[in-house]
């Protein structure tokens, strides 16, 4: 097995390799030759090959908003937070302090388009 900086691979390469391999003649010939054991190795082997990729962390922003109530002392604006990828809503005061969504584990950053 070469040597790698990351052991993550991509599904779609995972999933190409297998078609790929299970299509070729050496496919069919390691059958004949060592069995499904010959077979599993092979797969492996190939598996092992496949270049590693660097996942990228998703990233989410949060979404705020006020929601005006009417009260006895006239309207006040009470604040809402949620993450934008899932919309799961949390306490807005302490908001700061959460970096990431418990719910999608986006990585939550304060939204750069809004004031
Ligand atoms: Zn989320």
């Amino acid at each position: 097995m070469k040597k790698q900086e990351s052991d993550c691979i991509s599904r779609q390469a995972v999933l190409e390799k297998i078609k790929e391999v299970c299509f070729s003649k050496e496919w069919a010939q390691f059958r004949v030759d060592n069995g499904s054991n010959g077979q599993r190795d092979f797969l492996i082997n190939y598996i092992e090959q496949l270049s590693s990729v660097e996942p990228q962390p998703r990233k989410g922003y949060w979404i705020r908003w006020y929601e005006e109530e009417e009260t006895d002392c006239g309207t006040e604006y009470d604040p809402h937070c949620k993450c934008s990828e899932c919309g799961t809503e949390y306490d807005p005061h302490t908001s700061i302090f959460i970096h990431f969504c418990s719910n999608c584990g986006v990585e939550l950053e304060e939204n750069p388009y809004m004031e």
